[in-house]
């Protein structure tokens, strides 16, 4: 399968000179598996720009949406995403189970007219609204897995198996929380075992972490441990913090290798850049 990485900013989208390189959009990855079936996680802004190269390389289209959750950063996309207003659109919305009701209706009030000229009811694509069963849901030759994840309201991360290849893709969630967990530690490194891409939110670092618990991020050095213990081939730290430029978060990165990576050896280490793709 080929991944591609729309949006990898946390929170807010931040464009400008000092984000330019690893990018201001907010959590979006496309992932094409080998039967040629779409599948999009999350719909933060990057979600933009994917619909119009969606839109510019065939038509119709048939998408498979899936969500995380519904803070602002992982839905304000949607509106804007072109292939929602063409008749010849077919969009599966995936969601986690007892999830599809409260996301369907988040997802009307967001384009109420309070906030947005276009109503969700007058949208031309077709829109379906499913849960993924558990344990297993199947999409085109792929598997896909759920994982309830550490971070505030009803969140998930999930895991996409095709073959005997894996991605792993867990954002806004809090590895180590202080707070009871909806997911343990050894839980993540069971979920993450062995896959060949996995994608985390690394927001902080673990010298920020004091007054930000309960908020539902991770540090990258925890991270780095993780993959110490599931040992996945390719990390992507992920969901940048806004204010971090690209030169800070590449001088963080690079700091915390040299402290850390000898403890998982066998992993590559990547900060999430917008517009990257990995084929796995
Ligand atoms: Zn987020
Ligand atoms: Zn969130």
């Amino acid at each position: 399968m080929k991944i591609k990485l729309w949006g990898t900013r946390g929170s807010i989208p931040v464009p400008g000179p000092d984000t330019f390189r690893y990018g201001g959009n907010t959590t979006c990855v496309e992932v094409r598996l080998d039967d040629g079936t779409i599948v999009i996680f999350d719909a933060g802004t990057g979600i933009r720009p994917l619909g119009l190269a969606l839109m510019a390389e065939r038509q119709p289209l048939d998408l498979k949406l899936i969500f995380t959750h519904t803070h602002w950063d992982h839905l304000q996309g949607f509106p804007f995403f072109e292939p929602i207003n063409h008749a010849s659109t077919r969009i599966t919305i995936l969601s986690a189970p007892n999830t599809s009701a409260d996301l369907k209706q988040t997802l009307i009030s967001q384009m109420d007219f309070k906030y947005f000229p276009i109503n969700f009811k007058s949208l031309k694509s077709q829109i379906i609204f499913e849960e993924v069963v558990q344990p297993e849901h199947l999409i085109g030759n792929a598997r896909l897995f759920s994982i309830p994840t550490n971070h505030p309201g009803s969140t998930f991360g999930y895991k996409l198996v095709a073959g005997n290849r894996s991605f792993v893709f867990l954002t806004d969630n809090e590895l180590r929380p202080h707070i009871p967990a909806k997911s343990t530690w050894q839980d993540f490194v069971e979920f993450c075992q062995g896959s060949d891409l996995m994608l985390h939110d690394a927001m902080w670092m673990d010298d920020e972490l004091t007054d930000k618990r309960g908020w539902g991020h991770s540090s990258m050095e925890q991270v780095i441990e993780l993959a110490a213990q599931a040992h996945p081939k390719t990390v992507i730290l992920s969901h940048h913090l806004p204010r971090r430029s690209d030169q800070e978060l590449e001088e963080r990165f690079n700091e915390t290798l040299k402290r850390k990576a000898a403890d998982a050896a066998n992993t590559i280490f990547v900060l999430a850049k917008e517009g990257d793709s990995f084929n796995i």
